[in-house]
């Protein structure tokens, strides 16, 4: 090779070398903003209960109020100390999923147990708004992480009875391929399409006053995609507004045989 073809390489691969930094500068500069934008939203999210329990602290250490809305204000005051608890719990979540991988501790375990135990835990609130609850519970073993996929199974049923008024929330489980595929499906308000693809985002709500009411934190659906991504899997959905949503993932079967053994799940 001549000198000025052996140059002419080196510039050619240092131009590439440029070009990587350059992407990666950009990317590390969206990283931050993601982060930014985060800690942006944390700081509202935290700030209106935080006044709130002040202003309902300071209304109670008067001795103008009468008996009944001492009541009423310590009522708010716990609400608000609630969601704020409610909010602190998902933040440390969804920081755990991110930092430590190693928070995924697949075993063995029946859906069947485990969907029964989501169900009766939740069937309170969806006899409340006289919603029908069902689920199939097949003999289903798989592999993985039974607290998050509990976790999983109740933000996802937890939703769907928060967003529905009627009609019932159903979930499935079957056998698919070499995976259990597990639906949440509801007849409520649906999702438009304009919305759907950001329902995974940290703090986006569709309605914001409803989520509240609701005691949603925002976070809900972030931590299943989290959750289901550290397990190599994808969270989905379908929606029509006004008709009802459908949310579906799959989790890998236990392997057959000797060790597809039913293990105690591990506590996180
Ligand atoms: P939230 O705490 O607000 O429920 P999530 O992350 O769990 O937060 O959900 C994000 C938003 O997606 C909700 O605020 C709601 O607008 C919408 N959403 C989630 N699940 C459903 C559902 N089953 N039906 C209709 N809308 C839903």
């Amino acid at each position: 090779k001549t000198r000025a073809a052996e140059f002419q390489d080196l510039a050619r691969s240092l131009n590439h070398m440029a070009g990587r930094f350059r992407n990666d500068i950009h990317e590390l500069q969206r990283m931050q903003r993601v982060q930014n934008e985060f800690i942006g939203n944390v700081g509202h999210e935290v700030k209106n209960p935080i006044h709130a329990v002040f202003g309902y602290l300071e209304a109670l250490a008067s001795d103008s109020l009468a008996p009944d809305q001492r009541k009423k204000y310590a009522h708010k005051g716990l609400a608000n100390l609630q969601r704020l608890n409610s909010l602190f719990s998902d933040l440390i979540e969804i920081a755990r999923l991110e930092y430590r991988e190693d928070m995924i501790r697949p075993t063995t375990f029946d859906l069947q147990d485990l969907i029964e135990e989501v169900g009766e835990m939740l069937e309170p609130k969806a006899n409340e708004k006289m919603l029908e609850l069902a689920y199939d519970n097949p003999s289903l073993a798989v592999h993985a992480d039974r607290n998050r996929v509990r976790q999983v199974l109740t933000n996802l049923i937890d939703n769907a009875i928060a967003y529905s008024d009627q009609g019932s929330v159903r979930c499935r489980m079957r056998r698919h391929l070499d995976k259990a595929r597990i639906e949440v499906v509801d007849t409520g308000r649906g999702i438009s399409a304009d919305h759907l693809d950001r329902v995974f985002d940290r703090f986006y709500r569709v309605d914001t006053a409803r989520s509240r009411k609701e005691g949603g934190t925002g976070l809900g659906l972030a931590i299943v995609k989290q959750i289901l991504e550290a397990h190599g899997e994808t969270i989905h959905v379908e929606s029509t507004k006004g008709r009802g949503t459908r949310f579906w993932f799959e989790l890998p079967l236990a392997p057959a045989g000797g060790d597809g053994q039913v293990t105690e799940a591990v506590a996180a």
